[in-house]
């Protein structure tokens, strides 16, 4: 069966984009075939998976908004994930989907026709609740909220929450919350373990056991084009993130 996860949250910098890179290639780690989609224009999943911008013909614009196939797009990077690449030309698709029939469904058509090869498929979502994050979320059966260990943490996630549950209502029946994650973790600071307590009281079903911490390898991978699991296998963010996905496997 296949499992499509989108890695969504509003707010900018909560660790999205480094959760959605890290568990995929821990997947591949564990065997799986795993498709990685970069929904954001910024295109930082694509980037900090060694794909260079020059060298991207065609992307999730192109999907989108030109009914290209996804097979067409499909990248494979050094660490064996099939990556669906977002280049700035994504911000627009922002706007000119609007005016388009199905415009919400978009993402979802075209993985119909290709998520059978897959055991997951990580969507790495945009900041933002526009029409790219519905589209992740009508394709998904369910979300991974990053959360990052901060003071206001918890702002925002009835924005969040509620725009699940709206897509669950009017768009995708099945979706729903598959955890939240606690993200850039400092042990040494007492408002960490705050957030991590205050967090476990909304949510003490859904918050994951592993806790990713601050590591500044975590930070590092990108500029290298790889994931943790490759550029530094022993540090402390290449073994959360081998926790996270070993957690998410064993919720089947
Ligand atoms: P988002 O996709 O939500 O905007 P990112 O994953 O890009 O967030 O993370 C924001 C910044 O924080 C990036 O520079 C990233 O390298 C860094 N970062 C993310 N997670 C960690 C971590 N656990 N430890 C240290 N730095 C991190
Ligand atoms: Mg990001």
């Amino acid at each position: 069966m296949t499992k499509i996860i989108a890695i969504a949250n509003q707010k900018g910098g909560v660790g999205k984009t480094t959760t959605a890179i890290n568990l995929s290639a821990a997947f591949v780690k564990a065997d799986k075939k795993v498709m990685l989609i970069d929904a954001d224009p910024q295109g930082n999943a694509t980037s900090g998976c060694g794909i260079e911008k020059g060298q991207i013909e065609k992307s999730l614009y192109d999907l989108l908004l030109r009914e290209e196939k996804i097979k067409e797009i499909l990248r494979k990077t050094k660490s064996g994930i099939d990556i669906l690449p977002a280049t700035i030309d994504l911000a627009g698709a922002e706007v000119e989907l609007v005016a388009m029939f199905s415009r919400e469904t978009k993402l979802k058509k075209a993985l119909d026709k290709v998520k059978a090869e897959y055991d997951y498929v990580v969507i790495d979502c945009p900041p933002s609740l526009g029409l790219l994050t519905i589209n992740a979320l009508t394709a998904a059966d369910s979300v991974i909220l990053p959360l990052q260990c901060e003071y206001y943490a918890l702002e925002g996630m009835t924005q969040i929450l509620n725009t699940i549950n709206l897509v669950k209502e009017n768009l995708n029946e099945k979706l729903f919350l598959e955890g939240v994650v606690l993200t850039m973790y400092d042990s040494r600071t007492k408002l960490s373990a705050q957030v991590a307590e205050e967090v476990n009281r909304h949510f003490p079903e859904k918050l994951y056991k592993t806790i990713i911490p601050r590591n500044v390898r975590l930070s590092e991978a990108p500029s290298y084009g790889c994931p943790i699991n490759e550029y530094d296998p022993s540090s402390r963010g290449a073994a959360a993130y081998a926790a996270l996905a070993d957690e998410v496997m064993s919720h089947a």
